[in-house]
């Protein structure tokens, strides 16, 4: 952990960001890259879940592979089926037809089983725009993918690290969540485990610290060369510094999520 937080304060992007990674890497806990679920999940469901609860994603997501059986079933399904299937999603008649032409990429790209590990053997520039040439299927879901699950070198970039990012002071404020996947990727070391450290904890200091509405600065271990924080309070004081802990406290603030 650097040993004078402010003394970044006016330093360049890619020194703030990495001042933010070995900060934050401190507070929450350096993490392993590991997978959220498997690949197919990953990418299927993230077509379900768009504008639908997380409850809502995975009671469609269990009802397809009820109704259909496994993964052929569901791409030879009638549309229609399919679309009724997954009803508690926001908008079944358009994912529906996506789910379908997924599946149908996926089995011509294998010759038959419904399985992404050969994205593992393809450069990361080849299974990105593989990926994101499917229906519904953006950025954020590709770079999650070969992140979690391949252990590629690319960031996933969220509502919440695209907020955490421009805050802090360096991602330009008017750099969209689409742009950001490559700029803060220039600023940050090639590395996937690094990457993956850095989206998680940014994620979760943008859910957990770093709100949308009121950002809870008091508890903040960034404030010491964040440009929002001096903007709105002035140089962070010796203080203020001293008084920010710097471990997340499960037992006094909750645990974190997955
Ligand atoms: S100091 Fe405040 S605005 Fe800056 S990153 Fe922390 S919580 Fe967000």
């Amino acid at each position: 952990m650097p040993s004078d937080k402010s003394a970044v304060l006016t330093s360049s992007p890619a020194e703030k960001a990495l001042a933010d990674h070995q900060i934050l890497d401190h507070v929450y806990g350096h993490l392993p890259p590991e997978p959220r679920r498997t690949p197919m999940r990953e990418l299927i469901s993230t077509v379900l879940s768009h504008r639908t609860t997380h409850a809502d994603e995975e009671l469609a997501y269990d009802r397809m592979l009820e109704a259909f059986g496994d993964w052929a079933g569901v791409e030879a399904a009638p549309t229609a089926d399919l679309a009724h299937a997954i009803r508690t999603t926001r908008w079944p008649d358009t994912q529906a037809p996506r789910i379908q032409e997924i599946l149908r990429r996926i089995r011509a790209e294998t010759g038959g089983p419904f399985d992404l590990d050969f994205l593992a053997d393809w450069p990361t520039e080849r299974g990105m725009a593989w990926l994101t040439d499917m229906p519904g299927i953006g950025l954020k879901t590709a770079s999650l993918l070969l992140l979690f699950n391949y252990h590629k070198p690319v960031l996933p970039v969220d509502t919440h690290v695209h907020r955490v990012a421009q805050r802090v002071g360096f991602l330009g404020a008017k750099v969209s969540v689409e742009k950001a996947h490559s700029v803060l990727l220039a600023l940050l070391p090639a590395d996937a485990e690094t990457l993956f450290n850095f989206h998680k904890h940014n994620y979760w200091h943008g859910q957990q610290i770093c709100f949308f509405l009121k950002p809870n600065c008091a508890r903040c271990p960034l404030k010491g060369f964040c440009t929002y924080y001096q903007e709105h309070f002035g140089p962070a004081t010796a203080e203020a510094l001293a008084a920010t802990p710097d471990k997340w406290d499960p037992a006094a603030w909750g645990k974190l999520p997955h």
